[in-house]
């Protein structure tokens, strides 16, 4: 690991200052450090300064009100997992939290760092491999080991997002606030993330001398369901090979409306339209849970090695739907 010098965040115009026009890389944020020390170890990244956003104040709570409830950018996965009102009625956040890796990096991991973790694909972590990613002019998943990569979306890049969260944020209809130079924005967690035929080096569109501040959920209609399911490689734990964030609006056996955002199996949180449609408006039984499935993975281009996530992600779909109605 290269040295760096460490700044304790004092507020928010100090760290949009500190970060204004470094660029990427040059000055970066830490938060729990979970991901982002590996890659300072692997050399993937080299910032002369990290700025540590931990010492900034009040920005690791859990609010509620009436319109949803607000979760700061610091608050731990942990924190998230745990919380009773989350688990009741935002279980699939709740879900998908406690689904994320090993109780210690839940402990310490944070929310914004969950969100804008990097990808985990062994070419892009790699020091010696020039990828893609890294501004180099191959995927070397596409003609190399590609077993955990991405069967949606992927061209040019076939990397997955690694994010537990951020599928389950967009099932949920989130918005995240993002602080810069000029001020505050907010956006949809969904309009958040990017694919790499529009940028091929980052996976969301914030900008260098932005940072994320908090996320809003809205409150889920009366008689919504939802379920995170995540298939890992073994029991311990690991990332999603892949998984289903599902919020279902139910009335009765009939789902009014389905949100389904899938994880582990694209660059970016995807989200399946094909299955919402088949599902929205339906009695949900086998036969429409299996159609939703499929539909949802009618288009995916699997490399050599990862044909086994098209059926994994047909039937994790289908076995949501069903808990909706079981
Ligand atoms: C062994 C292992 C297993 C894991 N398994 C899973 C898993 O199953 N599912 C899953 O979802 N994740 C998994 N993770 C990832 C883990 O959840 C993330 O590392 C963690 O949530 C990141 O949070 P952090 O606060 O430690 O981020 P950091 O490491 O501090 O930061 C990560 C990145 O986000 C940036 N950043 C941090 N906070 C902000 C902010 N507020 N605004 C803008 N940028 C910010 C940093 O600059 C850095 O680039 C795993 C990680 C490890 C090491």
């Amino acid at each position: 690991m290269d040295n760096f010098s460490y700044v304790n965040a004092t507020d928010l115009e100090q760290v949009t200052s500190l970060l204004s026009d470094s660029g990427w890389g040059e000055v970066m944020v830490v938060a729990g450090g979970t991901d982002l020390l590996g890659e300072l170890k692997e050399y993937i990244e080299t910032p002369k300064t990290l700025i540590n956003l931990k010492s900034l104040p009040g920005m690791d709570s859990i609010s509620m009100n009436t319109t949803g409830i607000t979760i700061g950018a610091l608050t731990t996965v942990a924190d998230i997992a745990n919380h009773p009102t989350i688990q009741q009625r935002y279980t699939v956040l709740a879900q998908a939290a406690s689904s994320v890796a090993t109780p210690q990096i839940r402990n310490v991991g944070t929310l914004g760092g969950n969100l804008c973790q990097r990808p985990r694909c062994w070419y892009y972590r790699d020091e010696t491999v020039n990828c893609l990613k890294k501004g180099g002019d191959t995927c070397y998943a596409v003609d190399g080991l590609s077993k955990y990569h991405a069967i949606l979306g992927g061209d040019p890049v076939f990397i997955v997002h690694p994010s537990d969260i951020a599928p389950a944020l967009i099932a949920l209809g989130a918005s995240l606030k993002i602080v810069g130079p000029e001020g505050e924005k907010t956006m949809k967690v969904e309009e958040f993330f990017t694919l790499p035929a529009a940028n091929p080096f980052r996976e969301n569109v914030l900008q260098p001398n932005e940072i994320v501040v908090e996320v809003h959920v809205p409150q889920p209609k009366q008689g919504t369901k939802s379920f995170y399911l995540k298939a890992r490689e073994k029991g311990a734990p690991d990332f999603a090979l892949a998984s289903v964030a599902g919020v279902f609006e139910m009335m009765g056996q009939t789902c009014q409306n389905a949100n389904i955002v899938l994880g582990g199996v694209a660059p970016a949180p995807w989200r399946s339209t094909e299955a919402e449609n088949i599902l929205s408006g339906k009695v949900i039984n086998e036969s429409v849970s299996n159609n939703a499935g499929a539909a949802a993975v009618k288009d995916a281009q699997p490399l050599n090695d990862n044909a086994y996530k098209v059926t994994l992600t047909q039937n994790l779909i289908s076995r949501t739907a069903m808990m909706a109605v079981s």
